[in-house]
């Protein structure tokens, strides 16, 4: 399982976040004029990367009114996130899903959190509750209401979304979404819903998309998934009945799939009749997890 952690795409963040002192906003003006401190620009949402690494390049590059959110300490360096809007030479800048697939892992980490607080920034410059600007707090981890009257504090979402391998005795279930690349297939998953835990999320999902009644549910595995800003939460399920429904709202199909074509879809063995989701996702650990037990 930590194993499974550490090689994950967008895990791994070794920035020191800064908790305790982001509140104190004469630090956070200092770092801002100290010449250690340094950016990664996102055009889009998307990192400016150099020779396949972080293309971090010193904060007072940087014109003072772009959008930017302090990520944390790299030893004695500020790191910041700077969205730098439309560019003229897109080519420097990865999507950031390609570049999860290319950075060392602890590197698509910080792009993980930066293009999350970027996007949720960019959302959120008007207060929910009243409708007034809001503006920055603690390096960008909140933002606060204008209006004297209201103040409202509003603070950067996490969406929580189940991925769950189904399996019964020798096979495990997945399905595909018409959106997939043809031949593939992946762990089924969903968004939670209020008021749910995550047992009665996978629970629900599967019986949704598959009719396939779940008993013990384990959770196996997190990743940040930046996309503006989930939480996959990895879990083994158990199946209690083979037959699927699938609702072809949700999935284009579904089906069982034994330990032995799983491998040769693992070895890239075209005779396993379908593909799985690359290492950048968490799908791709779940069935490894499940392969190993
Ligand atoms: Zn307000």
């Amino acid at each position: 399982m930590a194993a499974a952690q550490s090689t994950m795409a967008f895990t791994g963040n070794s920035l020191d976040r800064a908790e305790t002192r982001r509140a104190d906003a004469a630090w956070l003006k200092a770092l801002e004029q100290d010449g250690r401190s340094r950016a990664l620009a996102f055009s889009n949402l998307s990192p400016r990367l150099s020779d396949d690494r972080l293309d971090w390049q010193p904060l007072s590059g940087f014109a003072a009114d772009l959008p930017k959110v302090f990520l944390g300490l790299i030893g004695d360096s500020a790191c910041y996130a700077v969205d730098v809007g439309d560019q003229d030479m897109p080519e420097l800048y990865t999507d950031a899903r390609t570049a999860a697939a290319i950075l060392p892992v602890d590197e698509s980490a910080i792009v993980a959190q930066g293009r999350s607080l970027l996007d949720w920034h960019a959302r959120h410059g008007f207060c929910a509750m009243c409708g007034s600007r809001t503006e920055i707090r603690k390096g960008g981890l909140q933002r606060v209401c204008r209006s004297d009257s209201c103040q409202a504090e509003h603070f950067p979402r996490v969406d929580p979304v189940v991925i769950m391998l189904v399996t019964r005795g020798d096979h495990c279930l997945m399905g595909r979404q018409s959106r997939f690349p043809p031949g593939m297939v992946s762990a089924l998953a969903g968004f939670m819903e209020p008021g749910e835990t995550i047992e009665e999320t996978v629970r629900r999902e599967v019986h949704e998309e598959t009719a396939v009644p779940v008993g013990e549910v384990r959770y196996v595995m997190s990743q940040p998934w930046p996309f503006p800003s989930n939480l996959m939460i990895g879990c083994l399920a158990e199946g209690l009945d083979d037959k699927i429904t699938i609702d072809p709202q949700e999935l284009e199909s579904a089906g069982w799939y034994s330990r032995a074509d799983v491998q040769a879809a693992f070895a890239d063995d075209p005779s396993a009749g379908f593909t799985i989701p690359q290492p950048v996702a968490v799908a791709h650990h779940l069935l490894k997890a499940w392969l190993a037990e």
